[in-house]
């Protein structure tokens, strides 16, 4: 990280930190074990203590440096969490104890750059990035945000030179002082929030792959990297689910037309991908592929046609509980779609739908997106796949398949 940062000399930059390695996951588990008591949650808080101390040892040499009385003193919060009897609101619950992996983890970054000799400071994105209270989908006060950036955050980079504001990812904070998350992976999202609102020249994103691929190399064998996109193709990518940009974060640079760049933190000196306002359509196709789907079939109980009463209804219910549609399809007496397979959303959301609807729905469904498809595009990702739903527009199509 310290030689990525060297690569700034005189510049003030802000370094928007995520939680370190699976450390997210892990305080997902403790707030499942916390809430549900199906897991012994001191167990998963002592790992999480573990995981951290094992880094900050690597990095401070000296026991006596203050990060290890400061990272402890930040784990009395956990402790706490752990101890008490939470409220009955688990996504209140998930968001003040899975937030502290970016509280811990800047902390321990901003520790370390000062350590190397760079000046850094540590600010609290709380103070300044302000949501509503939808706990685990923080909606961003735009207005509030940008007159609290401008009041406390601009202020303090003002007369700094070579600045390292380091602060926290993911995470905001509600007018009653509560803390919320932006939604999984929305460090890059935080990024943008605070580029917007400081006028900032460039965004980059440091990743471990060379840059934006043309498909997940977890899925795929022969990746190309794509040198640079187009705001409009990487804001569909990302919703189409390509992990490496979170969806919310190219509208805000796309405002201000800043561009964003995506580097590899193991060969900061290669290119990476630019994400700008080129108009030309990316020369390959682009393959997004989502696990873990249920398609779910809703028809009328009574043979009647889908009409826009019914739309509004199944759509208010899925915004209610939080249900994201990846795809949908509809036809005379029936409408499809394909989601995530959330155990802690879903059996709600279908419950409520089997009170008027027919509810149809099958798990364990792949989503395949290709972005500049072509038939032959298609026929190589759906051998041996038996297509249940297939929905093509101009440049995009999406495929629901099961393994045959
Ligand atoms: N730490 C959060 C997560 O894993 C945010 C991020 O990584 O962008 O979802
Ligand atoms: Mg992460």
């Amino acid at each position: 990280m310290a030689t990525v940062l060297q690569r700034f000399p005189s510049e003030n930059i802000i370094v928007v930190v995520s939680a370190m390695g699976k450390i997210t996951n892990a305080l997902e588990r403790l707030t499942d074990a916390v809430f549900f008591k199906k897991e012994n949650a001191s167990t998963i808080l002592n790992e999480i203590k573990k995981y951290h101390f094992d880094i900050i040892e690597a990095l401070f040499p000296d026991k006596n440096h203050s990060v290890y009385n400061d990272i402890n003193n930040t784990f009395v919060e956990l402790d706490w969490a752990v101890e008490d009897e939470p409220t009955s609101n688990y996504n209140y619950e998930y968001d003040k104890i899975v937030s502290m992996g970016e509280i811990i983890s800047t902390k321990i970054v901003s520790a370390y750059l000062k350590e190397s000799a760079l000046n850094s400071k540590w600010f609290d994105v709380r103070d300044f990035i302000q949501t509503d209270n939808t706990y685990r989908e923080g909606k961003v006060n735009w207005d509030l945000t940008q007159k609290l950036v401008t009041e406390i955050f601009l202020p303090a980079l003002k007369n700094e030179t070579n600045l390292i504001a380091v602060t926290q990812g993911f995470i905001g904070g509600t007018s009653e002082n509560f803390t919320t998350t932006l939604g999984r992976e929305g460090s890059d999202y935080t990024a943008a929030i605070l580029a917007f609102t400081t006028n900032a020249e460039s965004v980059t994103i440091w990743k471990d792959v060379p840059g934006v691929l043309n498909a997940d190399p977890k899925w795929f064998d022969e990746t190309k990297k794509l040198e640079q996109l187009s705001y409009h193709d990487a804001i569909e990518l990302a919703y189409y689910g390509a992990t490496v940009i979170h969806p919310k974060t190219i509208k805000p640079l796309q405002n201000k037309t800043i561009p964003l760049y995506v580097k590899s933190f193991i060969h900061p000196d290669e290119k990476g991908t630019v994400i700008n306002e080129v108009q030309s359509s990316l020369p390959i196709p682009c393959f997004i592929f989502k696990v873990n789907q249920v398609l779910i079939s809703i028809s009328p109980k009574d043979f009647s046609f889908i009409v826009e009463e019914n739309f509004s209804d199944i759509f208010n219910l899925f915004a209610e509980k939080q249900v994201k549609v990846n795809v949908m399809q509809n036809s005379a007496i029936s409408f499809s779609v394909s989601v995530d397979n959330d155990e802690r959303k879903l059996p709600e959301l279908i419950k409520t739908l089997q009170k008027q609807y027919r509810v149809l729905y099958n798990e364990n469904m792949e989503l395949i997106t290709i972005r500049y498809y072509d038939q032959a595009t298609i026929d190589r990702v759906t051998v041996d796949k038996k297509v249940l739903l297939e929905v093509k527009s101009r440049y995009t199509v999406q495929l629901v398949v099961k393994n045959q």
